[in-house]
């Protein structure tokens, strides 16, 4: 079978007053005004409550209750792995394009029918701005399933050669046992993705969302089932890592592990799983994209008002919140007059507040933790006498989590801000002597213990090489003369190396081969 070419949903604009904006915004409205909902888990196809409800709430209105989500035990673990494991034999066993079919179905659904709900619900959940829940929730959640369905025919059809006499044959096998997803706040999409990649092909999934996810996890659970996705293949369960991890790490029929989120718990849930390596029948798959300090290296040939908006865009699209946000910036000394003013007045001219003002570009971050640890790092610039604030630095939670967009500019490429990830609206410049590039350019990889995404802005195309080949090692999604942020699936494979994570690649045939286990058969004749 052929499935239909994979070609990426196209992004709507929302201009002000368009049918479409106003459609979005009546969902977000009606869901709004609507009574608190029930968030059940979702286990075997049945939906699972208990008497733990615990609120769902905005992180724009953080006094809003949008729903309550039922906080799960260990047992709701161990039911979400049995009805796992019972679903996966006639799972598996479906030829694999009634599995691509569903989840073609699910792309449709979600860029149709659904578009409005999936972007209203990460609009309120998550505090994403109009344009940025389009281009996750709506447009990426659609062609990660598309693309991973052509992916997977491709991979199908991946066959070695046959001389006469013999029939040599690949039998791409879904992994025996289960696959745990756990997911982030940051990307519905990367929510959507990390269960049915490997649901795709042939496997079946305990799924762990992020708190903060839960209330749009809900909406894509709703296009999972009418999309005909079956009973068990992909179960929610919502609680917190330890109860999880308690259950599935002690697990003989743990298979996998498709992660997304911070470095520190990626390393810990590595170090149970290699403390429990006997207990697993296969070895487990391990796969994760974990935390990111994305650069934006700066040429003296660069234009200053392109670096400024690759700063702006870069750092502050969904409140520097993308694992891929510009996080550390290094201008030459002789743009730097130019850049600061473009950038500061950019930056200064962004709307703050809640996403229902489709002309707001910052909102709120996704909750007090975060708030808190990011309003640490802009103190301690404050009280630095080796960084001055030239922008943003206030912040407020009285209603929801806003910190304004902050620029600091360190007098060492070392200074904690330039080192360290802080997943919030903070971008951190430094100024180096426009002689000595390449020695930056050293700088930066010996600094970068993350290596997600980086750019280089350069009219320079010597530069523009030395550039690639010094930070080699520095990203795994690298860009010239654009923002760091953005990629595009079947277009910019996604993912990095280091303390970001096994880069084996979101939205490429390369993380799906992590979720097959091929058998191979010759056969004599
Ligand atoms: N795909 C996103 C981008 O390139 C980032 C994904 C993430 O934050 O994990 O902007």
């Amino acid at each position: 079978f052929k499935v239909p070419t994979a070609i990426n949903e196209p992004v709507n604009a929302y201009e002000p007053n368009s049918p479409a904006v106003k459609s979005l915004l009546g969902k977000y409205k009606e869901m709004n005004d609507q009574d608190p909902i029930d968030v059940p888990m979702y286990i075997g196809g049945k939906e699972i409550t208990t008497e733990d409800k615990r609120p769902l709430t905005s992180p724009h209105d953080h006094q809003k209750v949008l729903g309550h989500y039922n906080y799960g035990e260990k047992k709701h673990v161990e039911q979400a792995i049995d009805a796992a494991l019972a679903a996966k034999e006639r799972w598996e066993e479906l030829p694999w394009e009634e599995r691509a079919s569903i989840f073609l179905k699910a792309a449709d659904l979600i860029s149709g029918p659904y578009r409005d709900k999936i972007n209203a619900a990460t609009m309120l959940g998550q505090s994403k701005n109009v344009y940025q829940t389009e281009i996750d929730a709506a447009c990426e959640t659609a062609d990660f399933f598309r693309f991973n369905v052509q992916y997977m025919s491709e991979i199908y059809a991946e066959q070695p050669e046959s001389p006469k006499g013999f029939w040599n044959r690949l039998e791409w096998r879904a992994l025996e046992g289960f696959v745990l997803a756990i997911t982030p706040f940051n990307f519905t999409a990367i929510a959507a993705n990390l269960p049915s990649a490997p649901a795709m092909l042939g496997n079946v999934v305990v799924w762990k969302p992020a708190e903060s996810q839960i209330y749009s996890a809900n909406v894509i659970m709703e296009v999972f089932k009418e999309s005909g996705v079956p009973d068990g293949v992909i179960n929610l369960v919502t609680t917190g890592g330890a109860n999880v991890g308690d259950v599935v790490f002690k697990h003989k029929e743990f298979a996998g592990l498709h992660f997304t989120g911070s470095t520190g718990v990626f390393r810990n849930l590595w170090k149970t799983i290699a403390n429990n390596i006997e207990t697993y029948r296969s070895y487990p798959r391990i796969v994760g994209e974990t935390g990111g300090k994305d650069f934006i290296m700066v040429h003296p040939s660069a234009k200053p008002l392109e670096v400024a908006t690759a700063i702006a865009r870069g750092a502050f699209e969904f409140q520097g919140q993308k694992c891929s946000a510009a996080s550390r910036v290094y201008i030459p000394s002789n743009l730097w007059e130019d850049v600061k003013e473009n950038t500061v007045e950019q930056v200064n001219s962004f709307k703050i507040g809640s996403p229902e003002d489709t002309t707001n570009f910052i909102t709120a971050v996704i909750n007090e933790a975060a708030f808190d640890s990011i309003a640490e790092y802009i103190d301690y610039a404050k009280e630095s006498d080796d960084a001055e604030i030239i922008a943003g630095g206030n912040y407020d939670k009285s209603e929801g989590y806003f910190i304004d967009p902050t620029i600091i500019v360190a007098k060492d490429p070392k200074f904690k801000t330039m080192v360290e990830e802080i997943f919030g609206p903070v971008v951190t410049i430094y100024v180096y002597d426009e002689d000595k590039f390449e020695e930056t350019l050293t700088v930066l990889d010996e600094t970068s213990e993350y290596a997600l995404t980086g750019s280089i802005i350069s009219q320079d195309r010597y530069a523009i090489n030395v550039a690639l080949r010094k930070l080699k090692n520095s990203a795994g999604n690298f860009y010239i003369n654009d923002k760091p942020t953005g990629a595009v699936v079947g277009q910019q494979p996604f993912g990095g190396a280091r303390g970001s994570g096994t880069n084996d690649k979101a939205g490429a045939k390369l993380n799906l081969l992590r979720w097959v286990s091929a058998r191979t058969i010759k056969e004599t004749f």
